[in-house]
């Protein structure tokens, strides 16, 4: 079998949209761990401007897993030094078949040993100027965030143990990107369809921490479509924008089909 390494990159999709805050987001730099009392629920900050932000890393494992679920995979591979298990296909030839590892990719050593292709890039989400103004103009008591009270209650004495958390408010809108490699003999349907899916399951869900107890609700709204197409010996490549702005993830269903068939180049 001819090795994916070896195909020629055909087509880029990108695929821009407005990730909306519907109830506050907390991605920290340690994310899921909650400790009473602790202060390291402590939002994720750029170094220079001090805003927060969203990486790629969270939207796209948070992607990942619930993609991951839904599809029933094996947890097999342990990752951020065995703290979390993922699905990770074991065998070369297993790649390009796998839904997931196909298009969200391999871990490191699999990616060496097999050669795997990464179809599927996420760019760090930065918060819109809109947002950014209007979170300065409103004061916030650390610079563009809320700070959330919640209590514990001891389960024995029933006291309630304060404790607090940083967060994006709601209302706050996030400028992200999805960037879709599309390699010779890819099916444009199948990766367009799962990133799409992910993208639904993460509004279902939640992004970053706390989502049980109401955090992270998000949606994607206002999604562009790019598409690259590159052809040998020519110079640049073939850039087409999707005809109209789709407004939600409710919107893309009313408009999959033509989009799939435009992503596969006609
Ligand atoms: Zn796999």
């Amino acid at each position: 079998m001819e090795n994916a390494i070896d195909r020629r990159l055909e087509r880029i999709v990108l695929l821009e949209f407005v990730l909306h805050v519907v109830t506050g987001l907390r991605v920290g730099a340690q994310d899921g761990s909650f400790t009473i009392g602790g202060d390291e629920n402590v939002i994720i900050r750029d170094p220079l401007s001090n805003r927060p932000y969203v990486p790629g890393s969270s939207l796209k494992g948070k992607m990942r897993s619930l993609i991951e679920r839904t599809q029933g995979m094996e947890q097999n591979w342990p990752i951020a030094r065995d703290r979390v298990v993922i699905h990770a296909c074991r065998a070369g030839a297993d790649y390009d078949r796998c839904p997931v590892c196909s298009l969200f990719g391999a871990p490191a050593p699999q990616q060496r040993t097999y050669l795997c292709q990464t179809r599927l890039r996420v760019s760090d989400l930065f918060l819109t100027d809109t947002s950014e103004q209007a979170l300065r103009e409103a004061g916030t008591t650390l610079p563009y965030v809320e700070v959330k009270a919640e209590a514990a209650i001891d389960r024995v004495t029933s006291a309630a143990v304060p404790r607090t958390m940083e967060r994006v408010p709601a209302g706050a809108e996030f400028g992200g990107r999805l960037t879709l490699l599309l390699y010779e003999g890819d099916d444009p349907a199948r990766s367009v369809d799962l990133t799409v899916q992910a993208l639904e399951l993460v509004e279902a869900d939640f992004l970053g921490g706390g989502g049980s107890r109401g955090s992270g609700r998000v949606t994607f709204q206002d999604l562009t479509l790019t598409r690259l197409t590159f052809a040998p010996g020519e110079p640049r490549a073939e850039r087409v924008t999707y005809k109209q702005t789709i407004g939600s993830l409710d919107d893309w269903r009313a408009h999959r089909d033509a989009i799939v068939g435009w992503a596969a180049g006609s």
